[in-house]
């Protein structure tokens, strides 16, 4: 199978768990994640309409950012990538990371949120603020980056005081124990925490997105109400 055809197959299963959920597939965004790949077949999935691209090493963006720059620099309409940072980011890493992400999933300190509006006050003053995700430990496994879920609520709060950042909902990553039934618990565990904080945040913020769901299981995640999906091994295996 081509790429083409494998990310047509994500987004046909996508597509199908949606229906079945209720839900529609246009609410659902597919983050293809090309950690395993080169440039090149990172420029075959954007080809093939998948414009939102994943990376869970800084690096590694920075280097696949410049290289489709450099690939599609002399296009006449050169195809617009989101990308999205999914792994832990450092703060020496910031300055270079932000002007490069549409979206970073996995804050998990105020001393990262602080790194952030720092940056983006210092790089655009009064623009736009970064879009983040709060990355949250719902399996509850010692190797696991995130929060507790008990520090997602003060970590909002504290977050009004940034101005250049923007909380717009939370991250997980299923169990790595248990099946599918575990996996299910993780992903209703992250809706249920976004529903009951939702309830106690200021009325300017708004937790709208969960990004939930991997190869092995994302079609559960859209059960439980994913609206980011981040899906690797499926689209190059
Ligand atoms: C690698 C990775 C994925 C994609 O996992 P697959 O099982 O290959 O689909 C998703 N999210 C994060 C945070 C990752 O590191």
């Amino acid at each position: 199978m081509t790429i083409a055809e494998k990310l047509q197959r994500v987004q046909e299963r996508i597509a199908l768990a949606a229906e079945r959920a209720g839900r529609r597939a246009g609410d659902i965004t597919l983050v293809g994640v090309t950690k395993y790949v080169g440039v090149a077949e990172a420029a075959e999935l954007v080809s093939a309409g998948c414009f939102n691209l994943g990376e869970s090493r800084p690096q590694e963006l920075w280097e696949k950012h410049v290289e489709l720059e450099r690939m599609w620099g002399s296009a006449a309409s050169p195809p617009v990538v989101r990308w999205h940072l999914i792994g832990h980011l450092q703060r020496n890493k910031v300055a270079r990371t932000l002007p490069l992400v549409s979206l970073i999933h996995s804050v998990d300190s105020e001393r990262l949120l602080a790194a952030i509006d720092a940056e983006r006050a210092k790089a655009c003053g009064t623009g736009e603020p970064m879009d983040v995700l709060l990355e949250v430990n719902t399996s509850g496994e010692a190797a696991k980056h995130g929060l507790a879920p008990a520090e997602v609520e003060p970590l909002i709060l504290a977050a009004q005081r940034y101005l250049r950042v923007r909380v717009r909902g939370l991250m997980t990553m299923a169990a790595l124990e248990g099946g599918e039934a575990a996996a299910a618990r993780c992903f209703a565990a992250l809706r249920e925490l976004r529903d009951r904080v939702s309830g106690n945040v200021p009325s300017g913020v708004t937790l709208t997105e969960l990004s939930m769901g991997m190869s092995g299981d994302f079609e559960i995640a859209i059960r439980e109400g994913a609206t980011l999906v981040r899906v690797g091994s499926l689209l190059w295996e």
